[in-house]
């Protein structure tokens, strides 16, 4: 790999996004290991990935963006998925793109658009966004913390927790109470680290993902001026529908590039490892595994184009999403342990990398609407 990194690319994008970012797969593979032991976010990858033009894909290319689509977008993050092995740096460049660019590019001011989607498009300001509280997870809707009018501001009271790129961002966007109970009293702020009462916590340990930091972030007497809100008054809830979509379609491609990259590994090593005089892959308990694990890859594929056209389109897509979903998060979690299983002795080391894949997936049923919460709403929305 050459030393010097192509220009960035700016200026409309590649014919398949998927390829973007094959060829920083030795920069972004380097130490993978170690960085995962330390819990730390790799800043020098993270200028690969800006180099890339990965943030760019979605974005209009008078921001500087690459004008792609929504499956073009889905594309090019399966590729980093594929790419690259360090799960939690590809989590933190999907939140980078989804969090904070696309609700201000779909719902902000010209103002906040044309000061803050340069940095964003780049990577030079790292975003995050925070819906999740202390006392309202999967009850996401019911977020207590209160924006208060006050003259030209509003004043924000309260706290959030599990907030991925919090530790590193410089820009949050906060989902917040303006009116009465219930969605349609939410609104939305952003705001810039600096703002006199935000404060951020320490990065906390995980089991996964490690390389992403996630944090707690709290709130006193927080001033933000009314032009800071994106959308109007009590939009929150549309707000938070649009990017709820498309943080799943974006960070479940990232699942399926780190699962198609898996089954290749696992092919490959059912073919050379031999036991019994033979390759452990001639034997039915090894390659039915794989067998499934090639189902499980191509069904997640489907589910996620056939969606992905959905809400690209336009179109009713409520069921698909939670399904996607489901369907891509539980499938990497059974294929990561399988691939532990296949690689015996040896995918219990970490050296191997195998056990990271296995620690890596178990948040994505967690993450964006547990796999009970989607299940509850295909049931509600079947009429249950
Ligand atoms: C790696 C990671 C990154 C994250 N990043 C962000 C982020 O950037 N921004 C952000 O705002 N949040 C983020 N989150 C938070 C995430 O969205 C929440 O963890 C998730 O919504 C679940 O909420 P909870 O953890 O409070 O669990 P709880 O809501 O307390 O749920 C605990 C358990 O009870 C189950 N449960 C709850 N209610 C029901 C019900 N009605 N029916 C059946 N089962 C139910 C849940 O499915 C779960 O198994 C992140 C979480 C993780 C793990």
């Amino acid at each position: 790999m050459s030393s010097t990194p192509p220009a960035p690319r700016t200026a409309g994008i590649e014919p398949d996004p998927y390829t973007l970012t094959a060829p920083w797969a030795d920069e972004l593979n380097q130490d993978v290991e170690e960085w995962d032991a330390r819990a730390e976010f790799p800043w020098e990858k993270w200028k690969v990935i800006q180099r890339s033009g990965l943030l760019a894909v979605p974005f209009e290319t008078r921001y500087g963006g690459s004008g792609g689509t929504l499956t073009g977008t889905m594309r090019a993050l399966e590729g980093l998925g594929r790419t690259c092995r360090d799960a939690g740096l590809g989590f933190s460049a999907s939140t980078q793109i989804v969090s904070v660019g696309v609700p201000l590019q779909a719902f902000g001011s010209e103002e906040l658009k044309s000061r803050f989607l340069p940095g964003i498009v780049t990577g030079d300001l790292i975003t995050a966004h925070a819906i999740t509280e202390p006392g309202n997870g999967s009850d996401a809707l019911n977020i207590s913390t209160t924006a208060t009018r006050d003259g030209d501001d509003y004043v924000i009271d309260g706290g959030k927790l599990f907030i991925t790129n919090a530790p590193i961002a410089d820009l949050l966007l906060l989902y917040v109470r303006t009116g009465k109970p219930g969605p349609f009293g939410l609104s939305v702020f952003l705001v810039e680290r600096d703002t006199p009462g935000l404060r951020v916590g320490e990065p906390l340990g995980k089991m996964g993902l490690r390389t992403s930091p996630i944090s707690e972030v709290t709130f006193e007497s927080m001033r933000v001026p009314a032009t800071r809100r994106i959308g109007q008054e009590g939009a929150g809830f549309l707000i938070l529908d649009h990017v709820m979509k498309r943080e799943i379609l974006f960070s479940f491609s990232l699942t399926l590039g780190e699962m198609e990259h898996r089954l290749e590994r696992v092919i490959g090593y059912a073919k050379s490892r031999q036991q019994f005089g033979a390759p452990i892959g001639a034997f039915q308990g090894v390659s039915h595994k794989i067998a499934d694990m090639k189902i499980a890859v191509e069904t997640a594929r489907k589910w996620l184009a056939d969606t992905g056209a959905k809400v690209e389109a336009g179109q009713d897509a409520a069921i698909d999403i939670a399904a996607t979903k489901i369907v891509v998060s539980e499938a990497n979690k059974r294929t990561a342990l399988d691939a532990v299983q296949i690689f015996g002795g040896q995918g219990y080391l970490t050296a191997t990398g195998i056990e990271r894949d296995v620690r890596n997936a178990i948040g994505g049923t967690i993450y964006s609407g547990t796999s009970e919460i989607q299940r509850n709403r295909i049931a509600s929305l079947l009429g249950l």
